[in-house]
């Protein structure tokens, strides 16, 4: 068995046996679940990409978006905070060795809890838009400013955020630092209060004359940008693995439901009516599988991933918002109990059709890479 293969297995038992059972409770108190972060960093999995050398598992990309997809079939919201602490260790080990150090082992076990910083509360989409504010000072930089809808900001406190170092300048400007929540100077505020998803402990926190050195500068201004939005198609492409990852048991869940239910004399899957829509559940989620399964093969070897991660993100959302309602309706009024995922997994689908870029931005982003990609068709044959 490869290392792929075993942490896949581990993955899924993992999802099956702690994540699954304890999700509803997570809701229930509006919590992140903690605890099993901490288990999961156990197996390593706040450290899928973290080299070896630096206590991780030195796993690729590809690991990374399947194990996403195991652990999501459980529950999304705990598999997006998860990753979030995994992407901070693995960029701290990648692009700043000096604080790695420092933060390393604390995100790799789970002790504290890593986040990434782009959103404030006048700019989502418009990433070059953002405000927060640094200023060069004898010390190092000062940081003004506020962020908004961040995964796990209820908690986090090793931060990769972006900042404005020249009003106006767009994504020109814009550097990238590492913040160190237990300063002086950063402030958090109480985590938001949502109609689902708890678990991935979204919100917000200002700094407020905040303090970082020299070495804390991840990206200066004019790579920054790039930076980001470099990171961001891997996160793209994880969040479809993630959207499959919740048919996927959606699907099992009504089969297996389908198979025994009796109504009119024979178990629902006898009803053509009803298999049907299964069947067409199915052929989605494999053709939502295929695209994810070659965007991660871009991502991981290195090629230009923009417009397969895009389209993968974008299919694969719109896929779960159509099949997870489909296949909640399948379950008949037994899909509502709490026991089963189908609530959990469409407030999931809502939030995926925003991280990392809202589906309209991909819409955007895939019509400029299309115009500039040779036709399919000549349309002057
Ligand atoms: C649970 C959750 C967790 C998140 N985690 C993080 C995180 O960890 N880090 C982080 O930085 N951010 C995070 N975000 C923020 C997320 O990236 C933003 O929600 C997203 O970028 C969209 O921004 P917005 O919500 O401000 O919408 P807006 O930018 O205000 O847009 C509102 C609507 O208008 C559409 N729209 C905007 N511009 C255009 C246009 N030009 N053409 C057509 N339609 C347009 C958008 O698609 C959207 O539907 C998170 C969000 C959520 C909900």
């Amino acid at each position: 068995m490869t290392a792929d293969e075993d942490l896949l297995q581990r993955a899924e038992a993992f999802a099956r046996e702690v994540v699954a059972p304890a999700a509803p409770r997570w809701e229930a108190e509006r919590r992140i679940g903690l605890e099993a972060l901490q288990a999961a960093a156990y197996l390593g999995l706040t450290g899928i990409e973290v080299p070896v050398a630096w206590g991780g598992l030195g796993l690729g990309y590809g690991s990374k978006a399947r194990v996403a997809e195991r652990l999501a079939a459980a529950d999304f919201g705990f598999t997006m905070s998860l990753l979030n602490t995994h992407n901070v260790a693995a960029k701290l080990a990648r692009d700043a060795p000096a604080l790695a150090g420092r933060y390393l082992p604390d995100l790799l076990s789970g002790q504290r809890l890593g986040c990434t910083a782009l959103t404030e509360p006048g700019a989502g989409s418009d990433f070059g838009a953002i405000r927060t504010q640094a200023v060069r000072t004898p010390q190092g930089w000062r940081l003004d400013g506020a962020k908004a809808w961040i995964t796990n900001a209820a908690r986090a406190d090793v931060i990769v955020l972006y900042a404005q170092t020249e009003a106006g300048s767009g994504g020109r400007g814009i550097a990238c630092f590492l913040i160190d929540g237990t300063r002086p100077g950063f402030v958090r505020e109480p985590a938001y209060q949502l109609s689902g998803q708890h678990a991935i402990g979204a919100g917000g926190f200002r700094l407020d004359g905040y303090l970082a050195s020299d070495d804390e500068l991840l990206h200066p201004p004019g790579q920054a940008f790039k930076a980001a939005l470099r990171s961001i198609n891997g996160a793209r492409v994880y969040i479809a693995a993630m959207c499959n990852g919740m048919v996927g048991e959606a699907l099992r869940i009504a089969q297996a439901y389908g198979a025994q239910r009796q109504a009119f004399g024979q178990p629902l899957a006898g009803h053509q009516g009803w298999r049907w829509r299964r069947a067409e559940a199915a052929t989605e989620l494999q053709a939502a599988r295929l695209l994810v399964a070659q965007a991660a093969e871009q991502v991981e070897s290195g090629a230009d991933a923009q417009l397969l991660s895009a389209q993968a993100k974008l299919f694969a959302t719109r896929m779960a918002e159509r099949q997870l309602p489909a296949l909640a309706q399948a379950m008949g009024a037994e899909g509502l109990r709490e026991v089963h995922p189908f609530g959990r997994h469409q407030a999931g689908a809502r939030v995926a059709s925003f991280v990392d870029g809202s589906s309209e931005m991909l819409l955007e982003r895939i019509a400029a890479l299309q115009r500039a990609a040779t036709p399919l068709v000549n349309p002057e044959a």
